[in-house]
Order: C-alpha cells, then structure tokens, then sequence
C-alpha cells in the first residue's frame, strides 16, 4: 500500500510482525472492517458477521463472544479458535501529581513501550507508542538511546488506546491521539495508519482525523502519508539550521532542512492545515536568540506554530534545560518576531512521561523529585511542555 520503506533505518528489521498467535488466531484489533469480512469470508462465513462483530468491539466494548447476542450460537463457539481479543497487557499505570498518567505495556519478548495520558481544561489526549526503541538516534531523546528493537503491530497501537480507553473514569472520553511516544511513527507506517483507520473509522473509534496528529522527525518521503491519511502533522524541527541539526538530529543529514521544509509545504498545500514544529530547548545549543532568529526565518511563509519543549532531563543526556528566565526570554523573542507560539506546562515529569523521557531502558528511576523545579513542578503555571496543544 505505501512505497514508504526508502528509508527504512533498518534494513533487516521484519517489516511485518507476524499478528498470527501461536495457535492460528488472527488478533481482532489488528483488523479494518474490510480485513475481518475478507477473513470471513475465506473461512466461509458470512461477510455481514464482520460488522456485527466491529460493533459489539468499538461500540459496546463486549469482547465476550458469549455475549454477541445477535450472533449464532455455533459461530459464537467457534470465533475463539479463530480470533484472539487480546490486548497488550498494562504492566504498571502511575500518576503523576499533576493528573498526567503513564501505561506501560507489555509487547511480548521482553518489550515493553509507554503511552502518557494528558489531560487539560477541554481535552484529553493520549500519547502513543510506535516502536520499541528507535533508530533515528536523536542526541537529546531518552528513547533513541535505545535503538530499535522492532516496530509495533497495528493492535500493539490500537491496544495502547482500548487499555487506557477501558479505564477510564465514567464520562471521560479520549479526545486526541498524539504519535509522540517512543519510537518515529513514520518508520513504522504500514502499522500506524492502518491503526489510525481503525481509530477514526465510524466502524472503529470514531476519532476526528483532526484530533489525530502524527510527530515525525523528519522522515522526508513519508510525510506524503500523513497528508493522504488526512491527519495532523507535527515536526520535531530542534534546530536552527543544518548544522546544528545534523547535530542533534543523524537524520538532518540524510533529509537536510531544505527537503524537509519543501514536504512541510507541501502538506500544508494539500490539507490547507498548519503544522506544528516542535522544537527543543537544550541549554547553549539551540536556546539562543540568534536560534529564534533563524527559526522565524525558516519557517516564513508556512503556516505554523511553533512548540517549545524545554528539554527533558534523563540520566547520561549530556545537556541540559535552560534556566527558567532563558526559556522566557526564548519564548518572548519569537513572539516578538511575529511567531505563533505554545509554551505550555511540562506535564508527568515526576514520573517520567514528559516529552524524551520515555523509554524501556533499565537506566532510569521510576519517579523523580520535582518539588524544587519550577518548570515542570507542581507550582508552575505558564510553562510549556512537549504534550502539545494542536
Ligand atoms: N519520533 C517522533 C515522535 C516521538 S518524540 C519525533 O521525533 O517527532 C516526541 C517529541 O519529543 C519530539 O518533538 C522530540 O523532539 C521531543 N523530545 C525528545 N526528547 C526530548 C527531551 N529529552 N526533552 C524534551 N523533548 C524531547
Ligand atoms: Fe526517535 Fe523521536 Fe526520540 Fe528522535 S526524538 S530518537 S525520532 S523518538
């Protein structure tokens, strides 16, 4: 479906992970509606099945086959050996003081990746995992210490979202979906906007495609994808210029700004939407004036905001987050030169959830002590975080 794979990273990764379980099962929440009636219909079932089942699932939320009540009884015995439920179980849920929660999911084999629940005034947003690890390798990203292990299924991502949907409190609703969790979603595409059918579709989710906003890091030719998929498109930009991003970011060199920015145009033609650059704060490296100079510069003329993240700190970075009165001052320059600009609370930092912080890695305590730190601590009003407000 997608000629995506020019950059694949890794070359000898499995593009597919098999979604079959050991005993001959399909995983329902790997399928589209048209998947489960082809499926059907090659075990010599009914097609219209698949719908009644896609309702009982998406709508109700009843994945005891026993309770499908419109359903035959001798079909309801035999869709166990068929088809699995299963969803990736939540090996630990912390809350942080300010509300944001973090999942960690089991994804077999050892694997585990983490999905950040993010809420605010008039949403409610839900980080998402793409794979575990990651091999863009950028300098200031806990996760990309960790290289890439394997990229995530389509109901390992559709299953982040039914876990943390399946606890929520009464009346709670998840009204945005953001692919900022571990891993670079378009490195993983097959997987992640066939997740994005199934969450959007009126069989599936029901999400706005408007509340579905995909982060990439630059993957050049698949930022195609994001437009025809008809979702959001966020850019980690983190970098003034070619040399300072090559820098921080490996993949500036294979896909420099120029090539980037000519794709971010080009969205914004096709889906007459803006795009949200993202851009870390790291002390001394991209937090100058000149920087917020040549950002403005940069992005003249195509429609944007821009996110400042000051950075996340996670043991062994190297850098570190500007002070305070720097990230004001950051932030006021750009708004001074005309920019559009969010700087938000940073939100879950005292357990590790905030933007760059998340990773499978052994290395990191559970939760830190944030009572001293202004930004990012329970006192801080002002402040912005990577958990953007698209
Ligand atoms: N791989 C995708 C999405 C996941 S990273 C991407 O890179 O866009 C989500 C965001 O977190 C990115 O904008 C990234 O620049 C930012 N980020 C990574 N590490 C960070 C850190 N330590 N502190 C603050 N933001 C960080
Ligand atoms: Fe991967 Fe994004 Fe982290 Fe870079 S910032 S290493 S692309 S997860």
């Amino acid at each position: 479906m997608f000629n995506a794979y020019e950059n694949d990273t890794s070359a000898n990764e499995p593009k597919y992970i098999e979604t079959t379980t050991p005993e001959g099962k399909v995983n329902f929440y790997s399928m589209t509606l048209e998947d489960l009636k082809a499926f059907l219909k090659g075990k010599g079932k009914e097609q219209f099945r698949a719908q009644q089942i896609f309702k009982w699932v998406y709508e109700q939320r009843v994945t005891d086959v026993e309770k499908m009540s419109n359903l035959s009884k001798s079909f309801r015995q035999e869709i166990p050996d068929i088809l699995s439920f299963d969803l990736p179980p939540v090996l630990k849920h912390l809350k942080s003081i300010d509300g944001t929660q973090k999942f960690l999911f089991d994804v077999k084999g050892g694997n585990s990746v983490e999905a950040v629940l993010i809420p605010s005034d008039d949403r409610l947003t839900l980080c998402i995992s793409s794979e575990v690890g990651c091999n863009m390798a950028c300098k200031f990203c806990f996760t990309g210490k960790q290289k890439l292990k394997r990229r995530l299924t389509t109901e390992e991502i559709v299953g982040q979202f039914m876990q943390v949907h399946d606890r929520l409190e009464p009346g709670q609703r998840i009204s945005n979906i953001v692919f900022m969790g571990m891993g670079e979603p378009l490195d993983n595409p097959e997987a992640v906007f066939k997740s994005i059918e199934v969450l959007h579709s009126p069989w599936g989710m029901m999400l706005s495609r408007r509340k579905i906003t995909v982060s990439t890091s630059g993957l050049v030719p698949q930022i195609k994808l994001v437009a025809d998929a008809k979702v959001r498109l966020a850019v980690s930009l983190n970098g003034s210029n070619d040399e300072i991003r090559s820098r921080v970011m490996p993949i500036n060199k294979k896909y420099p700004l120029k090539q980037l920015l000519d794709a971010c145009r080009e969205y914004t033609r096709v889906t007459k939407d803006r795009i949200t650059f993202e851009y870390v704060l790291l002390k001394g490296v991209t937090d100058q004036m000149e920087h917020a100079r040549e950002v403005v510069q940069l992005l003249k003329g195509i429609p944007s905001k821009i996110n400042i993240i000051p950075f996340n700190e996670h043991p062994g970075s190297g850098y570190e987050r500007p002070s305070d009165e720097q990230i004001e001052k950051f932030h006021t320059e750009l708004i001074k030169l005309g920019a559009h600009v969010l700087l938000r609370r940073t939100m879950g930092r005292d357990i590790y959830a905030a933007c760059g912080q998340l990773t499978t890695v052994k290395d990191r305590p559970e939760t830190m002590d944030i009572s001293n730190s202004k930004i990012g601590g329970t006192n801080e009003r002002h402040f912005g975080s990577g958990q953007p407000r698209l």
